[in-house]
């Protein structure tokens, strides 16, 4: 399974923020605790944000079902 970087300060300062602060904690089961040490791979087309909950310190990861980044679709 190959795992491809991607630059998370790459995005728009707004979409950093919102993916920092719209999360889901599995730990502390709450919406929007927000996470920190952002960091953004690609897995099978899949892109995925992955930091540390804000509150907790576990790992919250945010799944981005859209391309709308890439910009491979534009035709
Ligand atoms: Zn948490």
């Amino acid at each position: 399974m190959e795992i491809i970087e991607r630059d998370f300060y790459a995005r728009d300062k707004e979409d950093q923020q919102a993916f920092l602060t719209q999360t889901f904690c599995n730990t502390c089961l709450e919406m929007d605790l927000g996470m920190v040490e952002p960091v953004e791979y690609e897995r099978e087309g899949v892109v995925y944000i992955e930091g540390k909950c804000a509150k907790c310190g576990d790992t919250v990861v945010t799944e981005i079902a859209d391309d709308e980044t890439d910009g491979e679709w534009e035709d």
